[in-house]
C-alpha cells in the first residue's frame, strides 16, 4: 500500500459496492500498523450508520462437521434468491500456525466464483481478541458494501465460539451423528450459545442415524434452559452435500429473527454488542496510549524484574507503575 487512500473516497467507493475498495479497507483493518488501523477505523466511522436489514449468522462446528460444504450450498441458495452473502471466519488455530483453515475460498468453490458472494479467510495474526475485532470490522465493511447476509464461520471449540456469539445475531451449531457428539456438545457448553442446532450429513445411509441423533438432542435440550423465554432451540436435520433441509434452515433463521425483533431482543443484542465493542476498544486504546511510551516500558521492565523474583507483589507494583506515570488514582 504505497500511498495512503483518502478515507472519504474509500468510504464512498465501498458504499457503491466496489470490491477493490472493500478489500483495501479490510487489508487496512487487518494490518499490524497502527496508522493503517486508524485509517480503517475512520473509514468505518464515515460508513455509519450501516444499512438496515442485514443478518449476521455464526456457523460453528468441529472440523469435518461439513461447515464449508454447507456454507457453500446455503450461500449459493441465498445469492440465487437475490441476497449478497459475505463469508468470514474466526479461526484461533490460524493465530498459531499463521495459515487460515476456515473461510478459505478453495473450500467453497461455488461461492468463490459467485459475483454476489465475498469469501474472506480468518485474519491470521494476533490474539483471539484481536482476530475477532478484525473480523467484526470486516463484517461491518461488508455490510456497508451491500452484503446483507454475513456468515461468520468458526471451529466449534472453546473461546472462539464465545467471541463469534458476541458479534452475530444468532449461532447455528452444526453437529454430526455418532461418537457421542451430542452429549459432548452439552458438556463443553457449546450448546449453550447455539440458537439453532443442525444435524448435518443427513443423507444416504446415514440419514436415519442423523434423525435419531436429532431426536436424542431434542430431549437433551429440553433439560437445558432455553436461550430466551420465546425461543426453544430447534434441532433440524440437513445435508450440505445434497442441499436437503437448507430451505428449512433458512426459514428457521428468519423465524428466529422475527421472534426476536418482535420481543426486542434482537435490537437489544446488537446494542449490547456495540457497547461491548466500545468498551473493549477503550480498554485496548488505553493500554496502547498509557503503556506503549518509553517511560512506561522502562517502568514495566524494572517491575518485571522485581515481580519475577517474587520479591514484590504484582498487584501493588501495578498500581505503583501507574502512580509513577503520573496517572490519577481511583476516584473515591
Ligand atoms: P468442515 O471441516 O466442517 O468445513 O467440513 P467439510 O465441509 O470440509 O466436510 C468434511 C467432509 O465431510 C468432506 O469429506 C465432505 O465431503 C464431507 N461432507 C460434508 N458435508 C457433507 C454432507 O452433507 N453429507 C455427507 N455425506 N458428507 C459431507
Amino acid at each position: 500500500m504505497a500511498n495512503s487512500p483518502d478515507p472519504e473516497e474509500l468510504a464512498a467507493a465501498i458504499r457503491t459496492g466496489r470490491r477493490a475498495a472493500l478489500s483495501r479497507a479490510i487489508t487496512l483493518a487487518e494490518s499490524t500498523r497502527a496508522d493503517h488501523r486508524a485509517l480503517a477505523a475512520s473509514v468505518l466511522d464515515r460508513l455509519a450508520p450501516l444499512p438496515q436489514g442485514t443478518i449476521r449468522i455464526g456457523i460453528s462446528g468441529v472440523p469435518g462437521a461439513g461447515k464449508s460444504t454447507l456454507i457453500d450450498a446455503l450461500g449459493s441458495m441465498l445469492t440465487e434468491q437475490g441476497h449478497k452473502v459475505a463469508v468470514l471466519a474466526v479461526d484461533p488455530s490460524s493465530v498459531r500456525s499463521g495459515g487460515s483453515i476456515l473461510g478459505d475460498k478453495t473450500r467453497m468453490h461455488r461461492l468463490a466464483s459467485d459475483a454476489n458472494a465475498f469469501v474472506r479467510p480468518s485474519p491470521s495474526s494476533g490474539t483471539l481478541g484481536g482476530v475477532a475485532a478484525k473480523t467484526r470490522e470486516t463484517m461491518l465493511l461488508c455490510e456497508a458494501a451491500g452484503f446483507d447476509v454475513v456468515i461468520v464461520e468458526t471451529m466449534g471449540v472453546g473461546q472462539a465460539e464465545v467471541a463469534v456469539a458476541g458479534m452475530v445475531d444468532l449461532v447455528v451449531l452444526l453437529m454430526i451423528a455418532g461418537g457421542g457428539d451430542e452429549l459432548q456438545g452439552i458438556k463443553k457448553g457449546i450448546l449453550e450459545i447455539a440458537d439453532i442446532v443442525a444435524l448435518n450429513k443427513a443423507d444416504g445411509e446415514d440419514r436415519p442415524r442423523a434423525e435419531r441423533a436429532a431426536s436424542e438432542l431434542r430431549s437433551a435440550l429440553n433439560i437445558l434452559s432455553p436461550p430466551s423465554p420465546d425461543w426453544r432451540v430447534p434441532v433440524l436435520t440437513v445435508s450440505g452435500a445434497t442441499g436437503a433441509g437448507l430451505d428449512a434452515l433458512w426459514e428457521t433463521v428468519l423465524r428466529h429473527r422475527a421472534v426476536h425483533q418482535a420481543n426486542g431482543a434482537w435490537q437489544a443484542r446488537r446494542a449490547g454488542q456495540r457497547i461491548g465493542w466500545l468498551k473493549a476498544s477503550l480498554d485496548e486504546a488505553l493500554r496502547r496510549r498509557v503503556l506503549s511510551g518509553k517511560q512506561a516500558r522502562a517502568a514495566l521492565a524494572e517491575a518485571e524484574a522485581a515481580v519475577g523474583t517474587g520479591s514484590r507483589a504484582p498487584t501493588a507494583v501495578a498500581e505503583e507503575i501507574l502512580d509513577r506515570l503520573g496517572l490519577p488514582g481511583e476516584p473515591t
